[in-house]
């Protein structure tokens, strides 16, 4: 395993982590969560995520069950989750100073620790001010209920105001920030946060790094019965792959299959060190329902180097032309 900082912070990531969104609680429950987990621990894994909202606050049960069963040392472990969604009460979500600190609690009791060593603003609130989320994170981090704080797909405009709102009150800034990164969506992290990374010193734990399994070549032929296309309550996902830009999707997976080939490793390989190669990119969250995802996955970090210039250069051109001001991060 590669440990990455997490932005110019003193805490070091595995470069690919572990997430519980869709799996824990829909698709895996303690039993398989544990095999899954202990075969990312295993391979160096350190950072575990989640959110009070996944599968309504299911998720950190699961994970904090296993946590406890498998006896890891806390001190090896990364664990954060993300407040935002966390109930239908008109004060259970959102971010002003109620819901973090209630939300934290919560987590926390779900989760059985004392701490979580990341905790993250899981969107923006345009109905609490900035200032007032900013003091809400930093007085978990002073209560010792959290080291480091972030956000999820915050603008980068937002991201900045609350940076300069901690510096000018002596507060505690962002350290992460936590977006969606895939070949198919790039934007953000390449081109909107591109004067973030040395600013202020801007972590990212990207996510959704196989585009919800689109990328792992496992739709090109319909949709496998248990996928995560399948699910019920993914209906949204479904009907992606009919659309002209799902339809797109599966055309670029179709070029990128021979390239794979090439390069003696699978479909989910080639897109997730594909992220990796972002020296912008802390941490990769990857997702899995089966212990066997996982252990493939965990090659990918072996096909990095061999993702040459050439190679890089071949990828853009199958995924279209490269927007003016992306990253060249070759
Ligand atoms: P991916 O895009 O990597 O999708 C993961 C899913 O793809 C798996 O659950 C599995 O689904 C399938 N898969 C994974 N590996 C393989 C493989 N080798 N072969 C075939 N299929 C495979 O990531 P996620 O969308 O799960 O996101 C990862 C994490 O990011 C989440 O758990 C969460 O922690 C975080 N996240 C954060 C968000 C935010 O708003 N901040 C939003 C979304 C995610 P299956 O087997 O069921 O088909």
């Amino acid at each position: 395993m590669e440990y990455r900082s997490l932005g110019s912070s003193g805490l070091k990531v595995s470069a690919l982590s572990f997430g519980a969104w869709v799996t824990f609680g829909t698709q895996i429950f303690v039993d398989s969560a544990l095999d899954i987990m202990q075969a990312a621990y295993e391979g160096g894994i350190n950072f575990f995520d989640n959110a009070e909202a996944y599968a309504g606050g299911e998720a950190e049960r699961i994970m904090g069950e296993v946590i406890k069963q498998a006896g890891w040392n806390r001190s090896s472990l990364v664990i954060s989750t993300k407040i935002f969604w966390g109930g239908k009460g008109i004060n259970e979500r959102g971010l002003s100073r109620k819901h973090i600190i209630e939300g934290m609690l919560a987590s926390l009791r779900r989760l059985q620790l004392e701490y979580v060593d990341l905790v993250f603003c899981h969107r923006p609130d345009i109905h609490t001010p900035i200032e007032e989320t900013v003091r809400a994170m930093n007085y978990l981090i002073d209560q010792g209920l959290a080291f480091y704080w972030g956000t999820s797909e915050w603008s980068a405009e937002e991201l900045l105001e609350a940076y300069h709102i901690a510096r000018r009150e002596h507060l505690i800034p962002p350290s992460m920030e936590q977006p969606q990164y895939n070949m198919f969506h790039r934007d953000r992290v390449e081109r909107e946060y591109a004067r973030l990374y040395d600013q202020i010193g801007l972590g990212t734990t990207v996510w959704s790094p196989l585009a919800s399994g689109m990328l792992t070549g496992k739709y090109l032929d319909g949709i496998p019965k248990k996928s995560r296309f399948d699910l019920e309550g993914y209906e949204w996902l479904r009907k992606r792959l009919d659309s002209p830009e799902g339809k797109r999707q599966l055309e670029i997976v179709r070029q990128l299959k021979p390239v794979a080939e090439r390069l003696d490793c699978t479909l989910p390989q080639l897109a997730l060190a594909w992220c990796l190669k972002n020296p912008h990119v802390s941490t990769v969250i990857t997702g899995a329902s089966k212990r066997s995802q996982v252990e493939e996955n965990l090659r990918s970090l072996e096909v990095v180097p061999r993702l040459t210039a050439e190679l890089m250069e071949e990828i853009e051109q199958i995924l279209g032309n490269k927007p003016e001001g992306f990253t060249d991060h070759r």
